[in-house]
């Protein structure tokens, strides 16, 4: 008979890998993993190489400009092309410097060049201080390095939407035009920008510059994100633990959303988890569903926790109102009434009407509430409000926020608002 302790194919924790039943491998599904092929972009992919290829005949690359939606590939497409190229570079001896730079993070004139000047130098940390050089100081500082080391850099700026609005767009200029005092070395540079009008902001000569190639890459439909997904499927989960069903699913849910492949992995993700919390042994249909309402209160959530406080009390005289009612539909004036009780009673600074009316229609736009102009005739034109949140939804979110649950309980005690109360708290 065999020995169960000590036989090699038994193991102590052979009874807790059920926890690791579905995922395989993860990372595989997170938005920063770059896979080693992407389909539907072989010939964006295609084009960006022949543009760079010069590089690795000592040639400066053409700058590039990518634009598209968020989640179409633009980040991970130029950084797995910096990983390609830089092995290229290595294998064949070439000097190429590829850096990344996420404009978001780093959107200072400053902060830029300093990032650049790290690809060339690993000293120039200790040789530049963080801050405080006058920035054409820091721009010589880099032309020195840069010849020094001679070769090419690819420079990713990505988000660099972020940058112009931020720093405008001057160091752009200069970066651009690096080249013409550059002896020994060339940049080139790939911008990338979720906003597809980013161009029309930018001095025509940065345009120029900048675009001297452009691609734009065009958001995925239901078929292509779920191809997508399917690859991914394969590196992240066991065989047959995800039902086919599930990845059509999260496919079709995120090209209703513009075909962001991030939002589709992230449900896939999320409904992985949910099963797996659950112990169930395979990925059905049923966990897309609470994954998209996992995604979305959190997404509410965000939005209804960071609103200004004036923000916070005409969006809570709605909820009161329409708690008061049968139908829910209400005025701007109804609002504004409940709104200065609230600012009575919570010493907040009372705006006007029409600024309350502003507000209103901030709020509609966030999609917390529906608002429609209707024509009184005669009596101008008011507005028709409504809640657009699920109000079981609502109650959860509202319930963890101190402002609101202040409002709420001082309005139970001082019971002024008739019956509404309390269908909501
Ligand atoms: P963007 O920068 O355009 O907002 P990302 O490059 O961050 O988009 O892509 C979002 C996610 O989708 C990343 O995880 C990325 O790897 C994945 N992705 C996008 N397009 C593809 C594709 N064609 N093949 C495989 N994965 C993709
Ligand atoms: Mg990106």
């Amino acid at each position: 008979m065999k020995e169960s302790q000590n036989s090699s194919d038994s193991n102590i924790f052979d009874s807790l890998t059920h926890k690791e039943r579905i995922f395989k491998n993860r990372e595989a599904l997170s938005s920063t993993y770059i896979p080693l092929y992407f389909p539907h972009r072989e010939e964006e992919i295609n084009n960006i190489a022949h543009i760079l290829k010069p590089a690795l005949h000592g040639s400066r690359p053409s700058n590039i400009l990518i634009y598209g939606q968020t989640g179409t590939g633009k980040t991970a497409i130029a950084k797995f092309i910096c990983e390609q190229i830089t092995k290229k570079a290595q294998s064949e001896n070439k000097k190429i410097h590829t850096s990344y730079i996420n404009c978001k993070q780093t959107n200072t004139p400053y902060g830029i060049l300093s990032n650049i000047g790290k690809t060339y130098s690993k000293e120039w940390e200790k040789q530049i201080p963080s801050a405080g050089w006058r920035i054409d100081k820091v721009y010589s500082k880099l032309k020195q390095k840069a010849n020094e080391n001679g070769g090419i850099a690819i420079i990713v700026l990505d988000e660099i939407d972020a940058l112009v609005s931020k720093s405008g767009d001057d160091i752009l200029y200069h970066l651009t035009g690096l080249n013409s005092d550059l002896e020994n070395s060339k940049i080139s540079i790939i911008g990338i920008s979720n906003d597809v009008k980013f161009t029309s902001w930018l001095d025509p000569r940065v345009k120029s510059r900048l675009g001297e190639e452009a691609l734009a890459f065009s958001p995925y439909n239901a078929p292509q994100i779920e191809d997508i997904l399917y690859n991914r499927s394969k590196i992240a989960f066991y065989e047959n633990v995800v039902e086919p069903l599930v990845i059509s699913y999260c496919s079709s849910k995120a090209a209703q959303e513009h075909g962001d492949v991030r939002k589709a992995l992230d449900l896939l993700r999320i409904s992985a988890e949910l099963a797996e919390r659950e112990e169930r042994e395979i990925v059905t249909a049923k966990y897309v569903n609470l994954a998209q309402n996992v995604m979305e209160s959190d997404q509410v959530r965000n939005i209804i926790s960071t609103l200004p406080i004036q923000h916070k009390a005409t969006f809570a005289s709605i909820i009161i109102n329409q708690g008061s009612r049968e139908k829910g539909q209400q005025t701007t004036g109804e609002v504004y009434a409940t709104y200065t009780r609230i600012c009575n009673k919570f010493k907040l600074e009372e705006l006007s009407q029409r600024r309350v009316g502003h507000i209103i229609s901030e709020l509609d736009m966030q999609g917390l509430i529906h608002a429609k102009i209707v024509s009184l005739g005669r009596q101008g034109r008011t507005k028709f409000i409504n809640l657009a949140i699920d109000t079981k939804q609502l109650k959860s979110i509202i319930q963890n926020d101190s402002l609101f649950t202040d409002i709420f309980e001082e309005i139970v005690k001082s019971n002024k608002f008739g019956s509404m109360q309390l269908r909501l708290i």
